[in-house]
């Protein structure tokens, strides 16, 4: 069977590393910033939105939720992330997504200023990543290939399948995991012979958002695979994109749902909030 990647217990780890490196800024009366813009009362982004908030808290990060009721206009948003850019006690702004459909989402990303957004979608983020030269790098892949870092996983030379193309998984995933040399492909709903394509990956990435949608004819025996997907199962509980429990002996190593990549997400957004406030405040 494979060994089961704990996110939770790495991104623990991490977040204690984070943790001091907050308590040694503030002996140089630093204290990294973040605040949240939250529109609207969506129950699944009011849980990110907390738990974000809490991770802040146990980091020692100064973090403030400001809540919005779903009428704001497009204009008041914009405002507000107008204000925040200049507000020099804040070195990090998260809008969380997704916003009401009067609001043009791609208008409020642009609006953040990048060396603020440390979510890293503004499309200038975006360009130096691609471009292989990055500086704010989407959370959900930067803590997959942490995860790959602390188990020694090499992707050199690997063939990747990324099942999903969204600008925040997929397609920043893609182009992490060339820069560090392994063979890429990046599936679709599109995709022919999906699950050909999936059994020659030594890692497969499962980020599509359907619950239990890879089984066991997806893997190639000893494959690494990293499940992305956070959805409800009937019963309302949380399941992932892969069907864990049938093709875990498969594999070499595996992600779970929960306990697997969501952890490590709420850590690459605090590492990125303490690492935006080094290079506005110290120039690094
Ligand atoms: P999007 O909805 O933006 O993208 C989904 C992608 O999956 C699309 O590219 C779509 O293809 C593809 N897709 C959908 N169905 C299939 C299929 N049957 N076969 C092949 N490809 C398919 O999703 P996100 O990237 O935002 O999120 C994906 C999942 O990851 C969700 O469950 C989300 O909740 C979760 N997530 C988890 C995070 C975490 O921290 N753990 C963070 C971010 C997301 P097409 O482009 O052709 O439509």
């Amino acid at each position: 069977m494979g060994t089961i990647i704990n996110g939770k217990d790495l991104a623990e780890k991490l977040q204690h590393d984070i943790a001091k490196e907050v308590k040694e800024l503030e002996k140089t009366a630093l204290r990294p910033g973040l605040v949240v813009l939250l529109v609207g009362d969506n129950s699944a982004s009011q849980t990110y939105v907390k738990n974000k908030q809490l991770a802040a808290q146990r980091i020692g990060i100064h973090s403030k939720v400001m809540r919005y009721p779903e009428t704001i206009s497009e204009t008041e948003l914009l405002e507000e992330i107008t204000f925040f850019n200049q507000a020099d006690e804040y070195h990090g702004i998260l809008v969380q997504l997704p916003l009401p459909k009067h609001i043009d989402e791609e208008k409020v990303l642009l609006a953040i200023d990048p060396i603020k957004d440390v979510d890293g979608f503004h499309p200038m983020n975006l360009g130096r990543l691609f471009a292989g030269v990055p500086h704010t790098i989407p959370c959900t892949p930067y803590g997959i290939m942490k995860m790959f870092e602390a188990y020694d996983i090499s992707l050199s030379g690997k063939r990747a399948l990324i099942i999903g193309r969204s600008n925040i998984v997929g397609k920043p995933m893609a182009h992490l995991m060339l820069a560090e040399d392994a063979t890429v492909t990046i599936a679709h709903s599109k995709t022919v012979n999906l699950h050909e394509l999936a059994r020659e990956a030594d890692i497969l990435i499962v980020a599509i958002g359907q619950g239990h949608f890879v089984t066991s004819d997806f893997i190639k025996p000893g494959a690494v695979v990293i499940d992305v997907g956070m959805n409800r199962n009937e019963e309302g509980k949380l399941i992932g994109d892969v069907n864990f429990d049938e093709v875990k002996s498969l594999t070499s190593f595996i992600t779970p749902v929960p306990r697997g990549v969501g952890p490590m997400t709420i850590t690459m957004l605090m590492q990125q909030t303490v690492e935006a406030c080094r290079r506005q405040k110290l120039g690094e």
